[in-house]
């Protein structure tokens, strides 16, 4: 359960008072205002608050006094345009204020992305939860013997339990030892900003993050993609979910031209062109160096 009673009631409490405003309403969001989406075992996303809807991309687009297109169509064809030919700033008209629970080492790759506001729980103030993310055992993986950064198959029998062993006790033992030097109890206490550094970096961290709908697409677009680790991609995944009932015609778009479309080099178009015109294009005679070769085949399946 990743949050207490008491906290489902102040998120039930936020739920029960509705208010009516003159802003733009999207009726996909407001049905995940303040909800808590779990990921992983202990790990949530949840939406604070959003700024913005499809019609607001076309407004801030057009620039208007009043909506942005006169029809809904005309809303889907102009973020399709938009989107296609990388006219990015009216995606920055949209904003979303996430709440995300997290293990510290997915946080890590997080915060590479710069473009956006971030405000984390403080463990120089406050204690830290005895919450630890301790992978299911299909994502106990070996190391991938042809990917340096990624995972091959799950682990089996007694190395799998002794791994889950070692995490479990590992983090347990780091706890205790947290406990025992902040403790007062006849003793000073160590300071909580020095007794963390004891901690594992599976144990759970949480904060505010706040960013505009084109940079929360280039996040989606690295971090829900197959490339990225199993732990962040779920968040990612959630999002994605959120981002679809949010801004549906914008989400549709982003699906077509960034997640599911590629880009191609110049050396790559030009094989293309030749193989639609029925010449036997091979490695030697693309140009390309063998890794690009073979990716241009992954892509064109
Ligand atoms: C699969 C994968 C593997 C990775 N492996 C590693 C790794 O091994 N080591 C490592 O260190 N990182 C790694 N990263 C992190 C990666 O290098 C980026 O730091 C991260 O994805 C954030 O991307 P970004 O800079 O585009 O995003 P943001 O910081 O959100 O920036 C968005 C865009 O804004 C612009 N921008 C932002 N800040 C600046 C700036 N200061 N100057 C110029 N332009 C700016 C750029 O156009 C940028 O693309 C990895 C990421 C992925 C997805």
């Amino acid at each position: 359960m990743p949050v207490t009673p008491e906290q489902q009631a102040e998120i039930d409490a936020l739920r029960a008072t509705p208010r009516p405003t003159l802003r733009a309403v999207s009726d996909g969001m407001e049905a995940h205002l303040y909800n808590i989406n779990p990921v992983l075992d202990h790990g949530f996303v949840r939406v604070i608050d959003y700024m913005g809807d499809d019609a607001a991309i076309c407004q801030a687009a057009r620039v208007s006094y009043g909506k942005g297109t006169k029809s809904v169509q005309n809303d889907e064809g102009l973020i399709r345009y938009l989107m296609r030919h990388w006219h990015s700033t009216p995606f920055e008209m949209c904003e979303l204020k996430l709440h995300v629970k997290l293990p510290v080492f997915v946080a890590r790759q997080w915060i590479r992305h710069r473009t956006a506001n971030v405000n984390e729980y403080s463990a120089r103030y406050s204690i830290l939860d005895r919450e630890f993310y301790i992978p299911s055992a299909d994502q106990l993986a070996a190391q991938s013997s042809v990917n340096n950064q990624g995972r091959g198959e799950a682990l089996t029998g007694a190395e799998a339990e002794r791994v889950l062993d070692i995490l479990k006790s590992d983090a347990a033992r780091c706890y205790d030892h947290y406990q025992d030097m902040i403790s007062d109890d006849g003793q000073q206490g160590l300071a909580r900003e020095l007794a963390r550094m004891n901690l594992p970096a599976n144990i759970y961290t949480q904060w505010y993050w706040k960013v505009d709908l084109h940079n929360l697409l280039h996040f989606l677009r690295l971090r829900a993609d197959a490339h990225a680790q199993y732990e962040i991609r779920v968040y990612a995944d959630e999002i994605c979910k959120l981002v679809a009932d949010w801004v549906p015609f914008a989400y549709k778009a982003f699906e077509d031209y960034r997640m599911g479309g590629e880009t191609l080099s110049a050396a790559a178009l030009d094989c293309v062109r030749r193989m639609l015109k029925g010449e036997e294009v091979s490695q030697e005679t693309s140009g390309m160096s063998a890794r690009e070769w073979r990716e241009l085949q992954e892509v064109l399946g």
